[in-house]
């Protein structure tokens, strides 16, 4: 046994975390909590999506892999149905376009498993060590606009990554892949472990491009440029040898260290080319010109129309949060409206997308999702303020992120125009779960002292509030927000927004110049002074419950 090995290597020594199934039904069978032995409680159970919950009640948080976001709508009614019997009736999309429940206790992770397997759903590989679920572009085969059609590729790669079993059970960390043809490259290439997305030649010849090395967490990274050209047939093997790559490569002593991203920086995107390519056995086409996407991010919301002539509706779901009763809503209307497949689509931006509905059924099916209280078409804020777990399920949080989001949502629905593309995003710790770092406004979670107001006791009171990174963009000059203000009140943390939109509105040059470019032109001392100015105002009313 190694010294220098963390103690998730050692633990992951003890019992590879894919072994752990079977001491999970044992456990579930047992229906005691107290039974289960602390480092599958702790550790392995993550390799097949589940967590201890927070605060310790003797429940989990479950996550459910939906690889590109892709259900139709039978999934999504056994989806509600678990949700319904098991998880308090509500779930949280991800921006990894999986679904996590919360409140479910050891005795219901059995029968959860078998009803998931029965319709080909799976947790394998949701959390852990391993490759994660895989996030593409939820129009993928539909889009008008599309590069090239990702949705089998992608589906390729995370059936491969699912039966490579223990080939991947044991990485060094987590890995994320992101597959996608999308026009603007909605699956975020460049923050995922690996990304491959749509390129498309002079020639019209259509693949992808590679990106390597990315992530977020409290050390962003972009991706680096493989720059080579990826064959549609070429996608399964590439992902493969960037798995092997990061498994045999990967550093193991430092679990802060031991994700790709740092060993891709330390080694070089040639050195990184050239071991892809040692485990391919065979060179990738190189091309100098493919580089960094062009576009990034968007999510597709609104309704458009496929390429079949069919429409998509979107329906903003506030940050991600979604009752189970709505789910069967949503599930039934496209059912109900949809033609031929009737696909559902789950969006990193924690939306839902209903695929293949006839044009003669579009203003039926917005009229019901209206009275459903889910209108496809709301305030542009309904569709990219995001938010992760926080205090209320997670064990790493700092703060309380969903309810909050949502009460600023509210706040800024009814009091400010957002007329233009504005993400915001709520995250509770630097973990990165929400990606504050690459949202317009990313707020993440922190603590302070508020000396403008007093306990009980007359102390200054300590409060929640969010650290506010402003600048990000993704694309062919991607940049990471940087923190222009630290230590904001979390219950005035509305008015600091509300006074960056104004600001922005009132100053933008034109209707073309982006809140990412009026931010760069801006002094950070000035933006600092809009966020300060509008949370020190002594007539400033909290936001609260
Ligand atoms: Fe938890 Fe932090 Fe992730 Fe939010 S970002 S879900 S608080 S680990």
């Amino acid at each position: 046994m190694s010294a220098t090995l963390n103690k998730a290597e050692l633990a992951k020594q003890a019992k590879d975390g894919f072994d752990v199934l079977a001491d999970l039904y044992r456990y579930s069978e047992q229906g005691d909590y107290d039974a289960i032995e602390k480092d599958d409680l702790e550790i392995r159970f993550k390799w097949f999506g589940v967590y201890r919950q927070k605060p310790n009640t003797g429940h989990f948080m479950m996550r459910i892999k939906v690889p590109g976001g892709q259900l139709t709508p039978h999934l999504f009614r056994v989806i509600a149905g678990l949700g319904e019997k098991y998880a308090r009736g509500f779930g949280d999309i991800t921006t990894r376009q999986t679904i996590q429940y919360h409140w479910l206790k050891i005795a219901d992770l059995k029968p959860i498993f078998e009803t998931l397997s029965s319709v080909g759903l799976t947790t394998q590989f949701a959390c852990g060590d391993v490759p994660r679920n895989v996030v593409g572009c939820p129009l993928a085969g539909v889009s008008k606009d599309e590069i090239i059609d990702s949705a089998d590729h992608l589906k390729a790669v995370a059936d491969m990554f699912v039966a490579s079993g223990k080939e991947f059970s044991n990485l060094p960390r987590k890995f994320k892949p992101s597959v996608g043809g999308c026009h603007v490259h909605c699956q975020q290439p460049q923050i995922n472990d690996y990304g491959l997305f749509g390129v498309r030649r002079a020639n019209g010849e259509v693949g992808y491009g590679l990106l390597v090395g990315g992530g977020l967490s409290d050390t962003p990274h972009f991706g680096q440029p493989m720059r080579v050209f990826i064959k549609p047939e070429q996608v399964v093997d590439v992902s493969r040898a960037v798995a092997s790559l990061f498994r045999d490569h990967g550093y193991r002593e430092k679990r802060g260290r031991a994700r790709l991203k740092f060993l891709v920086a330390d080694k070089g995107w040639e050195w990184t080319r050239d071991t892809i390519e040692g485990y391919l056995g065979y060179k990738l086409e190189r091309d100098d010109s493919i580089l960094h996407p062009a576009a990034c991010n968007g999510d597709h919301m609104g309704i458009g129309e496929q390429k079949d002539g069919n429409f998509y509706v979107g329906v903003p779901i506030p940050r991600g949060r979604l009752s189970t009763d709505k789910m069967f809503i949503l599930a039934n209307l496209a059912d109900k409206y949809g033609m031929g497949e009737k696909r559902v689509r789950l969006t990193n931006k924690q939306n839902v997308l209903l695929l293949d509905i006839p044009k003669e059924n579009v203003e039926a099916l917005k009229k019901e999702l209206e009275a459903a209280d889910m209108p496809p078409v709301a305030h542009q804020l309904r569709d990219t303020l995001i938010s992760c777990t926080g205090t209320e399920f997670c064990n790493l949080a700092v703060v309380e992120t969903k309810h909050r989001a949502g009460r600023v949502l509210k706040y800024l629905e009814e009091n400010v125009k957002v007329d233009f593309p504005l993400g915001i995003s709520f995250t509770g710790c630097p973990n990165a779960c929400a990606q504050y770092q690459i949202f317009d406004i990313g707020l993440t979670g922190t603590m302070l002292i508020d000396r403008n107001r007093k306990d009980e006791a007359g102390k200054p009171l300590k409060i929640e509030g969010y650290n506010v990174l402003l600048g990000a963009g993704l694309g062919a000059n991607p940049k990471f927000g940087e923190v222009i203000a630290k230590k904001v009140p979390g219950d005035l943390i509305h008015l600091a927004i509300k006074n960056l939109v104004e600001s922005y509105r009132a100053q933008r040059v034109d209707e073309d110049e982006s809140f990412q470019s009026w931010v760069a032109r801006s002094e950070p001392e000035y933006l600092q002074n809009l966020i300060e100015s509008a949370v020190s105002d002594p007539n400033a009313v909290p936001l609260t419950a």
